[in-house]
């Protein structure tokens, strides 16, 4: 095929290089043509941005701002702005492909696209981060839009976040404008069930993957790393279907317990101690490497990417990977993983129930109706199952992994979506 191969993945994989090795299998099994591959593999627009901000202490700082929109090609752009210190162009770059087959696989009308700024939201107060959101959005005007780019939460950022970018956009545009964003303040135009629903998808997930296996529910065991928005979600909803969740994580340090952790203790816990798991006494204090390779059921790494690569990847003994996070996988540990038989969820698969609630938070803005969470809850499930069932179902058509096949599905209807639109 006359198209450039991705360079080579280096042993501390990047993620843009690992979303791209993955592209170009899937465009390999399904034959693009030239031109369409150098059509997908390249990001519509890259904006970054340097962003002066007053400190509390009456300093200036300036901060970094990025927005890239991989595609439009299937709808308005959409995907979170992460507050992170290790946000740089090529994370944002994969994490905004990563939207884009992430809202094809899952059948919403989105193109993908990221953001982030570099900062530290924990040394951050109140204050500086609400100049730093509101900079961002006045930095990024000519970017988003209810019909061309659709800001979410991701890592660092939340419903305040939101809040803030909603009420700056509707600012400057004169008039109150809810679908600017999604994952808002529930009395700001935000959904009901949109908290949860990324750890819900990821729960969908491993309940279908665990059928595939003949898994009981009720006598499986979890570990998940990140106690965050998606892992606990994700492991509190679990416990709900009977799943012993018997590992946590967060940045601080990770906990074991055999008979299965409290999880409501432990959210409670987290809940009232400045939003970490550090110092919980319901469960046993282990090494954080360690809880990746413990002999569970299901590993649902939901903290951020390459925790699993080439390096560790031997040693998982998990029956399978649900993906919470995006990229926790590198593309060299894939091979690894396969070989070893293990079922990996992909997160363009695992995690999109998050977009999912934010499409159908964008549907009740754009009617002016709210939805009940039961209907909220009850379609992303179904969205998420049928995503499930379509993906596993390639993976037989075409003889390959669960995520080349999530890959092949998405390249393929971004690609032939592009060629009824043409180019120039
Ligand atoms: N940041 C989330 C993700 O990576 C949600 C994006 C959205 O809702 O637009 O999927």
């Amino acid at each position: 095929m006359a198209y450039i191969e991705p360079a080579p993945i280096r042993d501390k994989s990047n993620p843009f290089e690992s979303m791209m090795e993955r592209f170009h299998i899937a465009a390999e099994k399904l034959g693009l043509s030239e031109e369409v591959y150098n059509v997908l593999k390249s990001p519509t627009k890259e904006v970054k941005v340097h962003l002066p901000i007053t400190m509390d202490d009456g300093s200036k700082q300036v901060f970094k701002g990025y927005r890239v929109i991989h595609s439009n090609i299937l709808g308005p752009s959409k995907g979170g702005v992460r507050f992170d210190l290790g946000v740089h162009t090529d994370e944002v770059k994969a994490l905004a492909a990563w939207m884009t087959w992430k809202c094809a696989v899952v059948d919403i009308p989105y193109g993908g696209g990221k953001g982030g700024v570099k900062c530290d939201p924990r040394s951050l107060s109140a204050g500086e981060m609400e100049r730093i959101t509101r900079a961002y959005t006045v930095a990024m005007k000519d970017v988003i839009g209810p019909e061309t780019d659709i800001p979410a939460p991701d890592m660092g950022t939340g419903p305040r976040e939101m809040a803030w970018m909603m009420d700056e956009y509707s600012k400057m545009e004169g008039r109150t404008i809810h679908s600017v964003v999604t994952g808002k303040p529930v009395v700001l135009g935000g959904s009901l069930g949109r908290e949860e629903a990324t750890g819900r998808g990821v729960m969908v997930c491993a309940i279908k993957a665990m059928e595939k296996r003949s898994i009981d529910p009720a006598s499986a065991t979890c570990a998940v790393q990140g106690f965050g928005n998606v892992g606990s979600w994700a492991a509190r909803l679990l416990v709900e279907k009977g799943v012993k969740v018997v590992a946590i994580s967060d940045k601080s340090g990770a906990f074991y317990k055999a008979d299965g952790i409290d999880i409501e203790a432990a959210i409670e816990y987290r809940n009232n101690n400045n939003g970490t798991i550090e110092g919980f006494s319901g469960a046993e204090n282990i090494d954080p490497d360690s809880l990746l390779t413990l002999d569970v059921d299901v590993l649902v790494p939901a903290a951020m990417e390459d925790v699993i690569d080439a390096n560790n990847a031997h040693d998982i003994k998990a029956r399978m990977i649900v993906e919470g996070a995006n990229g926790p996988v590198s593309a060299n540990a894939d091979k690894i993983l396969q070989e070893k038989g293990i079922m990996v969820v992909p997160d363009i698969l695992a995690n999109a129930g998050g977009v999912t609630v934010s499409y159908f938070e964008w549907i009740q803005n754009r009617t002016g109706y709210g939805w009940t969470r039961e209907r909220v809850n009850m379609r992303c499930e179904r969205f998420l199952k049928s995503a499930f069932e379509k993906v596993f179902s390639a993976t037989k058509e075409y003889d390959v992994s669960m995520r080349i096949a999530a890959y092949i599905i998405a390249v393929d209807k971004v690609a032939k979506t592009y060629m009824f639109r043409g180019g120039f």
